[in-house]
């Protein structure tokens, strides 16, 4: 059952490079269910909080709670023992293992040595987490003879299979043709279906449009629009940022 907390809630959350403000103290929250997607023009400081909300960036200020937990100091093997799953923008796959193995990597959760000991029970999750995105019938294939479209999805049951309270998408659409979009967007409803929480980050604004429940948009490292999807994409400032790409 849902816990009283969001599944993320970022408090005044800053990363200066030098004297670049390249997140510049944000708040947001990530509710519990749905897809909320992270959105801004190019060099807005999508990716900088990306990489401060997994741990590989410590952030000059603020705080990052994950399912109520304060996980701001905790590197990121830590964060996905309390519920971070994730996915790269470049893909990250060990492309001479089976898409089987990849997922096991993604299922074992270091910090559990008796989940560890369960080799039965590690593999029979990591096939489910490949049956939900399609590919059963090519777990032992290695994932080198996989299209990019498949190493995606093999990506995500990978992310799936630790068993995310929230998971963060880092450009899902990024080099997919428009029948993969379709179908990532079809699995991103299943997710969701199962009570799984999103959070998005793309450039892409048909999939945005198409799966997004709520939206926070970045622009200069700022916050400058938070809520509903449909109310959010309307907002004058939000189409400004957009216009001056
Ligand atoms: P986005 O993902 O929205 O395109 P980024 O988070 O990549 O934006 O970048 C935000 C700003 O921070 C940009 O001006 C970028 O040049 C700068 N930046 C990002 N990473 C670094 C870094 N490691 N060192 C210095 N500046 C950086």
């Amino acid at each position: 059952a849902p816990g009283p907390h969001p599944a993320l809630e970022v408090v005044g959350l800053a990363k200066h490079f030098g004297g670049l403000k390249a997140v510049d103290a944000i708040d947001f929250a990530v509710a519990r269910g749905g897809v909320h997607a992270l959105i801004g023009p190019n060099g807005s400081g999508k990716t900088t909080t990306l990489n401060l909300l997994s741990g590989l960036y410590v952030p000059t200020a603020g705080r990052i709670r994950i399912d109520g937990r304060d996980v701001t100091g905790l590197p990121p093997h830590a964060r996905a023992a309390v519920g971070l799953g994730r996915t790269f923008q470049n893909i990250r796959l060990f492309r001479s293992m089976t898409a089987l193995d990849n997922v096991i990597v993604g299922a074992e959760r270091p910090d559990n040595p008796a989940g560890l000991a369960d080799a039965g029970a590690l593999e029979a999750r990591a096939r489910a987490a490949l049956a939900f995105v399609g590919l059963e019938d090519r777990a032992d294939e290695p994932v080198a003879s996989f299209s990019y479209g498949h190493q995606r999805l093999v990506e995500i049951a990978r992310a799936l299979a630790g068993n995310p309270v929230l998971l963060l998408l880092d450009e899902p659409a990024a080099g997919l043709n428009a029948s993969e979009k379709v179908a990532l967007t079809a699995l991103l409803r299943r997710m969701t279906a199962k009570g799984l929480t999103i959070l998005i980050i793309d450039h892409d604004m048909t999939l945005v449009r198409d799966v997004a429940d709520r939206i926070t948009v970045l622009n200069f490292g700022r916050r400058i629009a938070d809520g509903d999807a449909a109310a959010v994409l309307r907002e004058p400032d939000v189409i400004a940022a957009y216009l001056g790409e």
